[in-house]
């Protein structure tokens, strides 16, 4: 499969904004920087951060096994979905394939960017229909994209079918592993010299504990990544943002502990809810949320509401009637939630 074909012509002949600081990104301190119209005094953070966040990527490139060359960072991987969309879709042309029900801004992203998503829902038991998928696309179908584990529905897709898309599908399959942390499966990041139109998209908003920095990692060939990166805002990733998560990769050992304790209290939380009587299914979970079947999940959630508990209702997503999704807080939080459950009629 050809990349290049893929990449919208405006994207391919791009002469990228080059920034003052690009030529000198091996930072010697010796130099006296009079080129980039910072004020000179020291506040700690006078000077424009690394446009390629070299330290931080090599950081990550370590802990995620693959080469620095292959990965971009952007401000959350909201950034870095929509520099998907404006590298390979071509407005009011192109569509890309999404699997309701899953993460609201793929279609936003599409809406913004004035991309058609043709759309084919999961199974019963939420996985991909894979045949249904591949009949669907069409020459214009640019982008598919799988949310494995998936939200809201929390469970992963089967590795055959990811790999039967991956093979198949004639565009670039991206796999958003926002919630991979808390998954007992293997990153797909281990696949990327194997499928040159894969893009695995993660982020260090969910385990990592620090949705608060905004920092999605997007991961692909180096050739994916820098045609991604021409495009992006040259300082996109702040200074505090990247000393923030240096510092937090630093200590990947508290990052284990809280994961190991928030993926026990998800099974305190579901063997709870399972003798609940409001509950009429519980969805297996390979993330940090639950998605529950319960009566009437408008009533549930208005009186969790009024208890001040705030949980999500997705009874209006396809497959998800009467589904309230509950993300996994502290020991305390989900005792206090259990207990309101319990006392519900
Ligand atoms: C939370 C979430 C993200 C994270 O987005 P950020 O912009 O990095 O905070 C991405 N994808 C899915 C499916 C999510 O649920």
């Amino acid at each position: 499969m050809s990349i290049q074909n893929l990449i919208r012509s405006n994207i391919l002949n791009l002469k990228p904004y080059a920034s003052a600081r690009d030529d000198f990104k091996d930072f010697d301190m010796e130099m006296t920087f009079l080129d980039a119209n910072e004020n000179p005094f020291e506040t700690g953070l006078n000077r424009y951060p690394d446009p390629q966040q070299t330290a931080l990527k090599l950081r990550l490139a370590r802990i995620k096994n693959c080469n620095p060359n292959q990965i971009l960072l952007g401000n959350g991987s909201d950034e870095v979905l929509d520099l998907i969309f404006r590298t390979f879709c071509e407005p009011e042309k192109d569509n890309v394939v999404i699997l309701p029900p899953t993460y609201g801004m793929y279609g936003v992203l599409a809406n913004i960017n004035n991309v058609q998503t043709l759309k084919v829902n999961l199974t019963a038991d939420f996985q991909p229909q894979v045949s249904r998928i591949l009949n669907t696309a069409n020459e214009n179908s640019k982008v598919l994209f799988l949310c494995s584990p998936n939200n809201p529905t929390a469970n992963s897709f089967e590795a055959e079918s990811i790999e039967e898309l991956l093979q198949k599908f004639k565009g670039i399959v991206v796999i958003d592993e926002a919630y991979i942390d808390f998954s007992k499966h293997e990153s797909w990041v281990s696949r990327l010299e194997e499928f040159p139109n894969l893009i695995v998209t993660q982020t260090l908003s969910k385990a990592f504990g620090l949705a608060g920095i905004r920092l999605g990692i997007c991961m692909a060939s180096s050739e994916i990544i820098s045609v991604l990166n021409s495009i992006k805002p040259p300082y996109n990733i702040n200074q505090l943002t990247q000393e923030v998560a240096l510092k937090r990769l630093e200590n990947l050992e508290l990052v284990n502990n809280q994961i190991e304790l928030i993926n026990a209290e998800r099974n305190r939380v579901i063997s709870s809810l399972t003798s609940n009587k409001i509950t009429q299914k519980i969805f297996p979970s390979d993330a940090n949320f639950i998605l529950v079947k319960v009566d009437d999940a408008n009533k549930r959630y208005q009186q969790l509401v009024e208890k001040e508990i705030v949980v999500r209702n997705r009874t209006k997503e396809p497959l998800c009637e009467n589904c309230l999704r509950l993300t996994i807080g502290t020991p305390d939080e989900n005792t206090k939630l259990l207990t309101i459950l319990k006392s519900l009629i």
